[in-house]
């Protein structure tokens, strides 16, 4: 039960993991700092319920149910069951409808709150749920839980002149973003690229109601992406309407989640104790992506011939919209013989891997990644240089950041006709140039990622960067 003295913050997440743990992870970073201030308030996460949580997503599922088994004082609430859109254009577009068709269950939820509530802490694609905070008189804060680029991106395309542009962003060489590094049209996020698509519309609508919020909390920092931080920081980034207040910028990243869901020692963990250090490459695409069959055996050639040590989160294809990556069988996906010939240098496992415990392991030297934000994060924490290799979403951005403005990665090339696809000699030319003892551009970003793993550190402990904008959001959500 809720401790009816204590104020409520109300959390309300996506029910997908790169959106939802690092929610319940801010969440919990707000208490942890809570308790150094005097006041309190008591967090409270409402919770979408989509059909077959255990099976369908069980990540979450699984996440949820360890965060319950810690007593964290951090109440769950799910909502009633809604049915899912059956008619909709694109993820955006889905999951926009989705989240208003659960707005009167939030409201439901918010009215009968035990105590006065001081916040509303919603995802950035659930903006809608503004309103319901206005009629409520509940201030509002929004969680990007992209980056800092990413959102400026976002608001410079939502300034009149770019509105009044026409001319599709596909057909330019790159895209100029006041105060940061100019964007090659190739690493656009495949959304933005044309105007009048539905995800377009509905990134720069999300865009745009993130002005009414009273603030924004960024899971980044002003070490991470210096120039679009401090932008952002002063406002500098849109234009608003004459008596708007541009919200309030919270950057308290990284907020990483190290929560164990299994604490026997994983096989993969045995197999990284074996090797010498830094000899490993990392290779998982995160939560949502698995390859066909010609893209799985490019990687797996790409991995052999790099003639590097490496260990492979291989998933299989899920069915349908929505419906993630599966446990993989090896034998069907990679060709015969290559988990034989390969023994001695590789692992290849096919399921759900502890990712932050492998990347925190001493044998680990690089990360082949597919860009995800919460992936970059954990390798930056852990100081693991990267190659980026993206799929979708923000991921081209994420990668162009990580090479050309963090200097944290080596480049991989995509096959010219064919943007999503990566061959296997691509992949080891990229690999050895990050993992050769001899590779200048190899100890450069290594140098690199140990200079960012400290930074990171330092921000968000007491008086870090980071860590002063977290105790001025409790400072905040304090108040009613
Ligand atoms: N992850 C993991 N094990 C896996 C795959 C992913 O622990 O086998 C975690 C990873 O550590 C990260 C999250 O899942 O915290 C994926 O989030 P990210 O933003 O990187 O990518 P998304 O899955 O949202 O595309």
């Amino acid at each position: 039960m809720a401790d009816i003295n204590k104020s409520c913050v109300y959390f309300l997440p996506l029910y997908a993991a790169g959106h939802l743990i690092p929610m319940v992870e801010l969440a919990k970073s707000l208490l942890q700092c809570k308790s150094t201030s005097s006041n309190s308030f008591s967090i409270h996460i409402l919770l979408i319920q989509p059909k077959n949580l255990d099976k369908a997503f069980p990540i979450c599922h699984s996440y949820i149910q360890s965060q319950q088994a810690e007593n964290l004082q951090i109440h769950f609430h799910p909502l009633p069951f809604v049915e899912q859109p059956n008619q909709f254009d694109g993820f955006e577009d889905f999951i926009t409808i989705y989240m208003r068709l659960y707005l009167p269950h939030i409201k439901a939820a918010l009215s009968t709150s035990p105590s006065p509530i001081s916040g509303l802490i919603v995802d950035m694609f659930a903006t809608d749920a503004i309103d319901v905070a206005k009629e409520l008189n509940i201030p509002s804060y929004i969680y990007f839980t992209s980056t800092a680029t990413f959102l400026s991106l976002l608001l410079h395309l939502s300034t009149p002149q770019v509105k009044n542009d026409k001319v599709d962003f596909s057909e330019v060489e790159e895209i100029c973003v006041p105060n940061l590094t100019p964007i090659p049209s190739i690493s656009m996020p495949p959304a933005l690229l044309h105007r009048k698509s539905a995800s377009y519309k509905t990134l720069v609508y999300h865009t745009n109601r993130c002005m009414e919020a009273k603030g924004i909390i960024i899971n980044s920092n002003v070490h991470i992406e210096t120039k679009a931080v401090e932008a952002l920081a002063h406002g500098s980034v849109t234009q608003l309407k004459p008596g708007k207040i541009f919200p309030e910028m919270y950057p308290i990243g990284p907020v990483i989640s190290f929560s164990e869901y299994n604490r026997e020692a994983h096989e993969c963990l045995k197999w990284l104790d074996k090797q010498p250090a830094k000899s490993v490459v990392y290779v998982s695409f995160g939560s949502n992506i698995a390859f066909e069959v010609s893209q799985v055996r490019q990687i797996a050639t790409g991995l052999e011939q790099s003639g590097h040590r490496f260990l492979w989160v291989l998933r299989k294809l899920g069915k349908g919209f929505l419906s993630g990556p599966t446990d993989a069988n090896l034998e069907e996906l990679l060709a015969e013989g290559y988990l034989e010939r390969t023994k001695e240098i590789g692992m290849v496992w096919p399921s759900w891997a502890p990712q932050n415990k492998i990347l925190s392991h001493r044998s680990i030297g690089g990360f082949v990644t597919h860009c995800g934000w919460n992936s970059i994060l954990e390798s930056l924490w852990f100081g693991v240089p990267m190659i980026p290799f993206p799929i979708y979403a923000e991921q081209h951005l994420n990668a162009f950041q990580l090479v050309n403005v963090m200097h944290v990665a080596v480049s991989l090339e995509f096959h010219e006709k064919d943007m999503g696809f990566v061959t296997a000699t691509e992949l080891e030319r990229a690999i050895k140039r990050l993992m050769d003892a001899g590779s200048v551009e190899g100890q450069r970003v290594r140098d690199r990622a140990e200079e960012m793993k400290l930074a990171c550190r330092k921000a968000v402990q007491r008086e870090g960067v980071s860590y002063v904008h977290l105790q001025k959001l409790v400072g905040e959500l304090d108040k009613l």
